[in-house]
């Protein structure tokens, strides 16, 4: 689907990293579609959504992009994580294994990274409590030690939980960046090439 560009507003590029299934397509879903969807479907190539959101007056689109966590397609994912503001690391709460492997992933960016750039880190399926093995305190402390902004969710039973908190983080990234005084046409206006993508 082909985006009607619009030079006016910055675009703010956020990028979504983590293991497969730990649920970055179905955050994304939530926040542009309120869909869950129950079965699995690997993410192959990067594929892209975005959204318009205003914050203090003043409109921003969301690019939000969807990364395949399987090792094969890493070199293709390290091309799309370049330019990327926000990069929003994802874990799944029941599984220890998708949580250790958040070393890798911000070791996988940080040479990739515009300076000014803002992390966050996702502990998903909270719905799943029950199964619970990574605990919040450990999510939360791991998202300090980086600097990142932390939230626990599920993209099933909490659809504007995802919503808010990256609108939150944007907040975040305007505030590091001083946007709110013009200084904000640093953020990026170039949009993409993607064939994937679709407006919400
Ligand atoms: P991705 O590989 O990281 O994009 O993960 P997906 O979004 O494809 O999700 C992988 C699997 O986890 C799918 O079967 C989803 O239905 C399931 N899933 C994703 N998010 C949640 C959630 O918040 N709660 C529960 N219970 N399942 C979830
Ligand atoms: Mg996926």
């Amino acid at each position: 689907m082909s985006e009607k560009k619009d030079d006016s507003i910055p675009s703010i590029k956020v990028v979504l990293l983590g293991e497969m299934g730990v649920g970055k397509t179905n955050l994304i879903n939530a926040y542009c579609n309120r869909q869950f969807n129950s079965q699995s479907f690997s993410t192959t190539s990067p594929e892209f959504s975005q959204k318009k959101i205003k914050i203090d007056n003043k409109n921003y689109l969301i690019d939000l992009w969807d990364t395949a966590g399987q090792e094969k397609y890493r070199s293709m994912t390290k091309i799309f994580i370049k330019g990327a503001q926000l990069i929003i690391f994802v874990y799944d709460i029941t599984k220890e294994d998708s949580f250790q492997k958040l070393n890798f992933w911000v070791n996988f960016v940080e040479e990739l990274l515009w300076e000014n750039s803002y992390y966050g880190v996702v502990g998903n399926k909270s719905d799943l409590f029950e199964s619970q093995v990574v605990n919040s305190n450990d999510g939360k402390k791991f998202a300090d030690d980086i600097g990142a902004l932390f939230c626990q969710t599920s993209a099933k039973e909490d659809q504007d939980g995802f919503k808010k908190y990256v609108e939150n983080l944007v907040r975040k990234l305007i505030k590091k960046n001083n946007i709110i005084n013009g200084i904000g046409d640093k953020l990026s206006k170039k949009t993409n090439n993607s064939k994937n993508g679709c407006s919400c």
